[in-house]
């Protein structure tokens, strides 16, 4: 199949009039493909072509709860309202028509992968029917246990640390060597909040909280949430760091040095009143990085291309290449598919504002016909 259409993005580039050979990925003008392509069938479409989009961290089965937390009041206060909303009995009816709903704005705005965290595995069936890969997370708790999980389909099942306030450091050892030996993706929430900062150095509310009720033993002593994880040796090139949103200079040098990938969940970090990422720093090594929608808990919506319009619009510094490469290859990577220009994904830019904005900015900072992306400081190609 030859694609022609106004805007193509293959990993690196976003070409402008050009025409894709899906097979092998090669992009030249549509006169050209179809002269050494004669058989293909050929299809036009206007707007922008993408490979699928990767949804690194989204949490499905908690979709029932959209609208139901506070916006703006900060970590604590949103993490205390969702365990208690957590515990509210629902029918496993409700939940799977609440995850029917999220899953069809996933798919409807691109995402063919996803990396999903669950803690029941309740709607495990729906997103193998409609993700072509990915990773389902199974996060663990403070539990004593991990369950044996048999491998059955094209996702794999990995369990998961929640985040080291609510794993125990033993836990998080025996996490980290099970995917170790399955050499499968390990996805961790850290540095989402100040509160986590604090708990590490063993004080503020959330520290006294888990204290009281008898969860804290020994901890090991960190500066960061980062150097808490890298102390216990648990950061290699298969954890998704997710949130990151305060971490220092030597948090970024540690996570770049082993090759770890983040996670970035803006409009959850805005919707709780975290605070952003330091992108400016993280940008500067070569960290992989992905996007995640995060849950309908702390998201209005699961509408993929808003999350990447608001990454632009966040820090409109960042060449809108790096944004789609993060969204695509860099989930990927994360989540350890192949990389590939497989579904394609259009994305009809004259009726999608920002995002005819994202491009025509891209235009103008960088045009396509004198920048090779060779020559471009920040090139995301590895
Ligand atoms: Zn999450």
């Amino acid at each position: 199949m030859i694609i022609n259409c106004k805007w193509i993005f293959d990993g690196n580039t976003l070409h402008k009039d050009k025409a894709i050979f899906i097979k092998n990925g090669e992009i030249a003008s549509l006169h050209l493909l179809k002269k050494f392509y004669p058989e293909a069938h050929i299809v036009d479409r206007d707007g922008l072509c993408t490979p699928g989009f990767v949804n690194v961290h989204t949490h499905i089965e908690l979709s029932h709860l959209k609208g139901k937390l506070p916006k703006g009041k900060g970590f604590f206060p949103w993490l205390k309202n969702i365990i208690a909303l957590r515990k509210m009995p629902i029918s496993n009816k409700r939940r799977l028509d609440e995850a029917k709903k999220a899953i069809n704005t996933l798919k409807k705005s691109g995402v063919a992968y996803i990396g999903d965290v669950s803690n029941t595995l309740s709607c495990m069936k729906l997103i193998e029917e409609n993700f072509k890969g990915g990773a389902v997370f199974l996060e663990i708790y403070g539990k004593k246990h991990i369950p044996h999980l048999e491998q059955k389909t094209h996702l794999p099942l990995c369990p998961s640390p929640h985040a080291i306030y609510s794993t125990s450091p033993e836990m998080l050892l025996k996490i980290f060597d099970i995917h170790q030996k399955m050499n499968t993706p390990l996805s961790i929430h850290v540095a989402e909040s100040t509160e986590e900062y604090r708990f590490v150095k063993k004080e503020g509310k959330m520290y006294d909280f888990l204290k009281t009720i008898g969860f804290l033993k020994e901890l090991p002593p960190a500066k960061t949430p980062v150097q808490y994880l890298e102390r216990l040796n648990i950061i290699d090139k298969n954890t998704i760091l997710v949130h990151c949103v305060h971490i220092t200079d030597e948090d970024i040098d540690i996570i770049d040095r082993r090759n770890a990938s983040i996670a970035l969940c803006l409009r959850s970090n805005d919707f709780i009143g975290a605070g952003f990422p330091p992108m400016e720093k993280i940008l500067k090594g070569s960290i992989n990085i992905s996007i995640g929608t995060d849950s309908l808990a702390s998201v209005d919506d699961m509408d993929f291309l808003k999350e990447i319009q608001f990454v632009f619009k966040k820090f409109p510094f960042i060449d809108p290449r790096f944004i789609l490469y993060w969204a695509t290859y860099g989930g990927m990577k994360a989540l350890k598919i192949n990389p590939h220009f497989s579904y394609p994904n259009f994305i009809p830019v004259e009726s999608n504002e920002p995002l005819e904005e994202m491009l025509t900015e891209s235009t103008e900072v960088y045009p396509l016909s004198s920048t090779s992306p060779e020559n471009h400081p920040q090139n995301p190609l590895p």
